[in-house]
């Protein structure tokens, strides 16, 4: 149904809405508010002072500079009269009328006997709704607005339960249709919760639904069962510059099997950043070679891409392997297409550029995406489909603990490595203040004497991204001046041309840059193991997965590597950073004490985007959800039910 069915809607208002992607009066009902305001009466000395009282005298309204103003009159309370102070509401003053009845919410200053509210709402509190829904709007849109939209509809709306009966018996959950009702127009406390919970657990059950789906499917497909003599393989790994660790080696053993069977291969390879996944990742790409197959790996920036491209030439210098490149930015690409379509490319490393329609392999069989959590699920199917059934490896340094993975990627079969090679030591990390700068540069230039390389990274802090440039730029400068140009300081950021960047990359490699200043996290999301310190200003900015995953850009060999965090705020989180070096303890922690966010920092793809749930705090929903799905598919009802049909329908599912 259209939004302009509801009265006394425009043009005007239906554009905002769809900004917010409500389309439709079923966008409309099923836009969520993120929070709720509660009205309950307090007593003076609250924090968030909500209380009312007869207004005593008229308000004195003043302009201030620009667009502020300031409101300022005398309320009685039951015991005292104080005064009231507001802001930028000057358009409520004709409405605030002695002998009426106000509520205030706000902050009370005992020694002024002031209140500075932040609302004013009409009536006394027992008048006034006791649960407000607050919805994300757009400017002109208030939330208020958007909840009375929704009210006009919301008793004419036909909502059927996608939960399955006994599943709302068994939780004692409220009817769908109440439960929309309730959200948007709450009674009390108890069945706000029910209808929440509702919500939640809807989107959950359906997760897994499909995520045990993908799974049970997933047996049956037979994929490319891959003939290669093991001792050639062995014969490789004992060629490599280094020892594999016996994690490494476990591991390559899981993807030698899965490549060597029928059954199609879907491996997740969790390992802590460092831990050394490339290298594995390029002897699937061997044992798929030998077996006749092109390979693809797909890496999430073209830095990485790159990066990866170099690192596999490297690794396969002695064998008749062609290895290509394609990002957005490839110059032959046309010739490189035709190659590639023509079998006369055996690897082609790349970036989302690999996942477009004119990409059209020859016989894919293996397809590897590395930092797997930053593309969403979609991303990852379409470079499925282009071949048959092709083996399929995701990388991922997102430490998620055991139980969430096999949840949240139910799909997936997942390996470890858990150790990292050997002679790594643990980077000595330390929290410092910006008014310990120099004893940091001190250090600095005590690494650089020594042959080393250093990393600073400095957050975004601006909105407007040439202020940023501009405080790099400056920052740059600083330490030139500082370090009195003795030796190379670069900057690299997302803004810069591709040959820009890799030119700066490899002088970095090649150690004719010391000092390598960057704004984001990706752009650092290489392997220098000569890099020895990492410096991250204003730190408090970043998640500790985040920082976790960028001081392990240092730590690469077996020198002794540093890491400063530089912060002026007191944190404990960052504390947690000078405990471990544990990339599972780390996010364990974190989720301890934000408890919420995203998990992990894994991007929550299409499939993952729910409304109200949260794969975090509503971990235990999320257990539930999973047991009843298996159950569920088990019955016969799961077929037997339309709307399970279309589902089933959707997911190839028959029978
Ligand atoms: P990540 O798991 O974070 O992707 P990489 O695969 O980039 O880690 O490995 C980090 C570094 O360790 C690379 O320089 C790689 O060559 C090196 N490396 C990997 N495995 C070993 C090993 N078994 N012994 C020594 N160095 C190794
Ligand atoms: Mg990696």
């Amino acid at each position: 149904m259209e939004l302009n069915i509801i009265k006394g809607i425009g043009d005007k208002t239906i554009t905002l809405l769809n900004k917010l992607n409500i389309y439709t009066i079923d966008d409309l009902v099923n836009y969520y508010p993120f929070r709720y305001e509660i009205l309950e009466k307090t007593d003076l000395n609250s924090d968030r002072v909500v209380i009312d009282g007869v207004v005593e005298t008229s308000p004195l309204f003043i302009r201030l500079r620009g667009k502020l103003d300031k409101m300022s009159f005398r309320i009685r309370l039951d015991d005292r009269i104080c005064n009231v102070v507001i802001f930028n509401r000057g358009f409520l003053r004709n409405n605030i009328k002695i002998n009426t009845t106000i509520t205030i919410i706000g902050k009370y200053d005992i020694k002024h006997n002031t209140i500075t509210a932040s609302d004013i709402k009409f009536g006394s509190i027992s008048s006034l709704p006791k649960i407000t829904p607050v919805y994300h709007t757009v400017s002109k849109i208030t939330s208020k607005q958007i909840n009375n939209y929704i009210l006009k509809v919301i008793d004419d709306i036909k909502v059927t339960d996608i939960i399955p009966s006994i599943l709302l018996d068994k939780y004692k959950l409220i009817p769908k249709s109440e439960a929309i009702r309730e959200i948007h127009r709450p009674d009390d406390m108890h069945l706000l919760k029910n209808a929440i919970n509702h919500i939640k657990y809807e989107e959950l059950f359906l997760f897994m639904l499909k995520m045990n789906e993908l799974k049970r499917n997933r047996v049956k497909v037979i994929g490319i069962k891959k003939d290669v003599d093991k001792n050639n393989v062995l014969e490789f790994i004992n060629n490599l510059p280094f020892k594999l660790t016996n994690d490494q080696l476990k591991v390559v053993d899981e993807i030698y099997n899965d490549l060597t069977s029928n059954i199609v291969m879907n491996r997740l390879v969790q390992g802590d950043v460092g831990s050394g996944k490339t290298i594995v990742s390029f002897i699937a790409i061997y044992i798929n070679y030998l077996a006749g197959y092109q390979s693809a790996l797909m890496a999430p920036t073209e830095l990485l891409a790159y990066q990866h491209y170099l690192n596999i030439k490297n690794i396969f210098k002695d064998y008749d392997i062609k290895i290509e490149l394609l990002t957005g930015k490839t110059k032959n690409k046309k010739k490189l297409l035709e190659d590639l379509k023509n079998n006369k490319i055996d690897v082609l490393i790349g970036t989302h550029a690999l996942i477009e329609d004119s990409v059209v392999f020859n016989n894919l069989g293996l397809v590897i995406t590395d930092e797997q959590h930053r593309f969403g699920v979609h991303q990852r199917f379409t470079l499925e489909d282009k071949s048959k059934c092709p083996d399929i490896l995701y990388l991922s340094a997102t430490p998620i603990p055991r139980t969430y993975a096999m949840t949240i990627y139910g799909d997936l079969d997942i390996s470890y490595i858990k150790t990292k090679p050997t002679g790594r030591k643990d980077i000595i990390t330390k929290v410092k203040k910006n008014s310990d700068i120099k004893g940091v540069l001190g250090l600095m230039l005590e690494q650089i004497k020594l042959g080393h390389q250093i990393y600073v990274v400095s957050p975004l802090v601006e909105e407007d991204e040439s202020l940023n440039l501009t405080s790099i730029n400056l920052l740059k400068e600083k330490l030139s001046l500082a370090f009195k140009n003795l030796f190379r300081i670069e900057i690299i950021h997302g803004k810069m041309k591709t040959s820009e960047k890799e030119s700066i990359m490899n002088d970095f490699k090649n150690n004719q840059i010391k000092i390598l200043i960057a704004t984001t996290v990706i752009e650092v999301g290489i392997d220098v193991s000569n890099a020895t310190m990492m410096v991250i200003f204003n730190a408090e900015r970043f998640g500790l997965a985040t920082l976790h995953q960028l001081r392990g850009r240092v730590g690469r060999s077996d020198l002794q590597s540093y890491c400063y965090l530089i912060s002026d705020s007191d944190n404990d989180r960052l504390k947690v950073m000078e405990e471990s070096n544990d990339g599972f303890y780390i996010s364990q922690k974190d989720f301890e004490m934000r408890g919420h966010g995203d998990l992990f920092g894994v991007k929550q793809h299409g499939d993952m985007s729910f409304k109200l749930a949260n794969l975090k705090n509503d971990y235990n929903i999320l257990l539930f959800a999973n047991e009843d799905a298996k159950k569920f598919i088990d019955s016969k009802e799961y077929l037997n039910n339309e709307y399970y049909k279309d589902l089933a329908q959707n997911l190839n599912i028959t029978d």
